[in-house]
């Protein structure tokens, strides 16, 4: 079941790739299973998933004692970091998708212990949400990352607005690659179930994907 819908996402992207002239190999499939149980992220770690997204610390801590080690596997933090549980976040993820603040950022810096992604959360369309780094603060930020040893910035990430017209998250998109080109920042964390395709046309590298391989989830906690 989870193997059967991992393809059928990792056909979209490709397809999409392939319809414009990318290299379907230059992006990665994370796989979201927040609020779903270990079993299922190892159901699809055995079908050979290997990058997975997570939206809660506390959530992931608990998760991460039933799943033991996993050679490879690589766990994105994608929910809203707090600062108070940077060093939880930095002990458990290999790449944070969610750093917005320069306190944020040199907690991280400070208390991981292994090479950290960082992806920034720029927030463009400021009455939608409240997390993510306003466009005017983003290159101190970008700056400051740069400058601490253990942090690796890797690229940009944004939520769109919900809309259930995938074709009106691209103008968000197209902004967030221009961003990035700008700060030559190589990577693009965008795209989720309902306009994946679209992120892949407009430059994603890393398309956060749950619903359409794990099916529905309940409220968050
Ligand atoms: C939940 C979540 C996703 C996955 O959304 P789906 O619509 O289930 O694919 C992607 N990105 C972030 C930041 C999320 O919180």
């Amino acid at each position: 079941m989870i193997a059967e819908r991992l393809q059928k996402v990792r056909d979209r992207i490709d397809g999409a790739a392939l319809q414009c002239g990318r290299d379907p190999s230059k992006i990665t499939l994370v796989a979201v299973s927040k609020l779903k149980p270990a079993s299922e992220i190892l159901a699809a770690y055995e079908a050979g998933q290997r990058h997975f997204g997570e939206s809660y610390v506390q959530e992931f801590q608990r998760k991460s004692r039933e799943l033991g080690d996993l050679p490879w596997a690589v766990f994105h933090l994608i929910g809203r970091l707090q600062s108070n549980k940077t060093k939880a976040a930095a002990t458990l993820f290999h790449a944070v998708h969610t750093v917005d603040s320069l306190k944020i950022a040199r907690r991280l810096g400070d208390q991981t212990e292994h090479p950290l992604d960082v992806f920034f959360e720029v927030r463009l369309s400021p009455e939608e949400t409240k997390s993510g780094v306003a466009v005017e603060d983003l290159a101190e930020l970008v700056e400051f990352t740069r400058s601490r040893e253990k942090l690796r910035p890797r690229g940009l990430m944004t939520m769109p607005p919900w809309s259930d017209d995938p074709e009106a998250s691209r103008p968000y998109f197209r902004e967030l690659r221009e961003l990035a080109e700008r700060h030559e920042l190589p990577d693009l964390s965008m795209g989720m179930s309902h306009d994946l395709e679209v992120a892949v046309e407009e430059g994603s590298t890393f398309v956060r994907v749950g619903t359409a391989i794990f099916g529905p989830r309940k409220r968050r906690p």
